[in-house]
């Protein structure tokens, strides 16, 4: 079995929860309390992962990939006061990603992280933020809509292989709650 697929079974098979670090949070997700008491907690993600949750339609790299996606948006979706820290290291999404070896992204091979990395911190620079940030998502998600376009978009993500489909620039068009 090829060393990807190999990881695609195993994450298949986790609990996802256990990889979050705080313990309330980790506690909520395992009991499936994605509508409220999120409130005051913290959500750890990739900055670039900000842009992929609007273009989320239910596509992924493998069903719990997707399901941890979906989890995540249906918690910053309905939970304003959740703290969200932006960072440019592997993150939730990333811990239930196939392409994550290490602590690293490797989708396009041993050097991929560094481009990840340096994709994390345009979206931080758009935004005006750091690596560590934390702000809440009421404040976060008008945050994006003012500070990144279309353009932008593009000269971030064209060589992704999702960009073509149009779903990560209707869903930042449209706005993560409508
Ligand atoms: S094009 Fe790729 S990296 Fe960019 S937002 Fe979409 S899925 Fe994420
Ligand atoms: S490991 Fe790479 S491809 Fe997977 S979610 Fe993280 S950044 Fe994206």
């Amino acid at each position: 079995m090829n060393p990807e697929n190999s990881r695609a079974k195993e994450i298949d098979s986790m609990d996802i929860s256990k990889l979050i670090p705080d313990f309330f949070a980790r506690k909520l997700w395992a009991n499936t309390g994605l509508k409220s008491g999120w409130e005051g907690l913290t959500l750890k993600l990739r900055a670039h992962h900000l842009l992929c949750i609007h273009g989320f339609r239910g596509l992924g790299y493998t069903s719990a990939f997707v399901d941890t996606l979906r989890r995540t948006i249906q918690i910053i979706k309905a939970n304003e006061n959740l703290l969200i820290e932006l960072t440019n290291e592997c993150d939730i999404l990333c811990f239930a990603c196939p392409h994550k070896l290490g602590n690293k992204c490797v989708k396009d091979g041993f050097s991929c992280e560094k481009k990840v990395r340096e994709l994390d911190g345009e979206v931080l620079s758009c935004l005006g933020l750091k690596p560590g940030s934390t702000i809440s998502v009421k404040a976060l998600l008008p945050l994006i809509q003012r500070k990144i376009d279309e353009k932008d978009l593009e000269r971030m993500c064209g060589g992704c292989e999702w960009f073509d489909l149009g779903y990560c620039r209707e869903g930042l068009t449209r706005g993560l709650l409508q």
